[in-house]
């Protein structure tokens, strides 16, 4: 597996930007660079002592987003993360070079009518999502910790 700085090496770096441009472009989210507004706050996890530094971080806001990532990632063989929540203690959700998919703007939860089926996306974490799910026939516990996301 490669990561995004060595295809940097063989790609040369004019045709890497025009690439990376363009999966930006194709995005409905943002995809940050090192050095972007944003990036420093979206790699920190919840384990402080995690500091990596993805090639790239896509911030995806739908299922198409995540498609287009991944496409991206294979297409051009890129080491991935993903980050649901960020709250993993070994900081798995962020690597190294490669791409970054971060699911934190996907938070979105919808109960149905009856409230007894609840879909919450792949970026909601534990605290933000109890308030609506206590009304479900089947409310969440208290007394979990308030930052985790859901993937467990
Ligand atoms: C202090 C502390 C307290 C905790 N308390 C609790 C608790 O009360 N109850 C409990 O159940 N757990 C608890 N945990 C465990 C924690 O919930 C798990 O580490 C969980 O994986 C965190 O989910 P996250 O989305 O925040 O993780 P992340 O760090 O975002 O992701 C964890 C792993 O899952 C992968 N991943 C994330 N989303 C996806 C996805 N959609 N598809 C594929 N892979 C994905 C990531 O790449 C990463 O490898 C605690 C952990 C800590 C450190």
């Amino acid at each position: 597996m490669s990561d995004a700085r060595l295809l940097r090496d063989v790609e040369g770096q004019a045709g890497w930007d025009a690439t990376v441009r363009q999966f930006g472009a194709a995005l409905r989210g943002s995809l940050l660079s090192p050095g972007a507004p944003g990036y420093d706050a979206a790699r920190r996890v919840w384990n402080g002592m995690i500091d990596r530094n993805p090639g790239l971080i896509a911030q995806c806001v739908d299922a198409a987003d995540v498609q287009r990532a991944v496409d991206f990632a294979r297409t051009h063989r890129l080491l991935v993360a993903v980050r649901g929540g960020g709250h993993h203690a070994a900081g798995t959700a962020v690597c190294d070079g490669g791409l970054m998919i971060d699911l934190s703007p996907m938070h979105g939860i919808t109960v149905d009518a009856t409230g007894r089926t609840a879909s919450v996306e792949a970026g909601a974490r534990w605290a933000a999502s109890t308030p609506r799910l206590r009304r479900t026939a089947w409310p969440p516990p208290r007394e979990r910790c308030p930052t985790p996301g859901w993937p467990d």
